[in-house]
């Protein structure tokens, strides 16, 4: 089980990545400063480690910086402002293998952290999901039914790829809220059953059931 460290200190940010993270079979570990951050990421007990930048005690890049002169290659993803164009550059000239700026989806950093524990993953490997008839292309970003061509839109095509990460498990709609829109989603909002519905149309009406008060399914046929 691969071990990411998540050093935010905006609760509500760790506690949304650490909970995805557990959701899809990793093990988080969430420190809330700088100096924690660079103890734990030199420990050797961690694989990769998820940095912010604004961080009491040591920003991100003075973490960056001091782990990087202590010799440690641990795969750093780091978190940035929007549109922090200076802060990017600097991200990655200080050592960080990627960056994700804030705000984002869960899904978008899961594939940045994926590829950073996988650098050597052969091309071709995995980046066709498939449930029955099903198969969604992650590299050209196309669906197909069959031998049928789907056209997704960009959301569409994250939450199928969502499904198809958990085919047969019924997903919670807050569950989906979260994986497809990101924590700055209104949790009463009814877009996961109406994106639902478009997928139905496009990917045929039975491959996703609602379980009523529990969320949906995609079936495995
Ligand atoms: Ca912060």
């Amino acid at each position: 089980m691969n071990r990411v460290l998540i050093a935010e200190d905006e609760r509500r940010i760790a506690s949304f990545v650490a909970k995805g993270l557990r959701s899809n079979g990793f093990a988080p570990t969430c420190v809330g400063d700088g100096q924690s951050a660079l103890t734990v990421a030199l420990s050797g007990e961690v694989d990769l480690l998820v940095l912010d930048i604004g961080l009491p005690d040591l920003d991100g890049f003075a973490v960056l910086r001091r782990l990087r002169a202590a010799g440690s290659r641990l795969p750093v993803v780091m978190l940035t402002a929007r549109d922090g164009v200076r802060d990017t550059v600097a991200a990655l000239e200080g050592g960080a293998d990627d960056y994700m700026s804030k705000p984002f989806r869960f899904e978008e950093l899961l594939a940045r952290i994926r590829l950073r524990l996988r650098p050597d993953r052969p091309d071709g490997e995995q980046t066709v999901l498939r449930c029955g008839e099903l198969a969604l292309d992650l590299r050209t970003r196309r669906a197909r039914v069959g031998d049928r061509v789907i056209d997704l839109t960009a959301r569409e095509f994250v939450l199928a790829e969502t499904f198809l990460r958990h085919p047969g498990q019924v997903l919670a709609r807050e569950q989906l809220l979260s994986a497809v829109w990101g924590y700055d989603h209104d949790p009463g909002s009814n877009i996961v059953d109406v994106y639902v519905g478009y997928l139905r149309r496009k990917l045929g009406a039975g491959r996703i059931t609602t379980l009523r008060g529990m969320g949906y399914r995609l079936e495995e046929r």
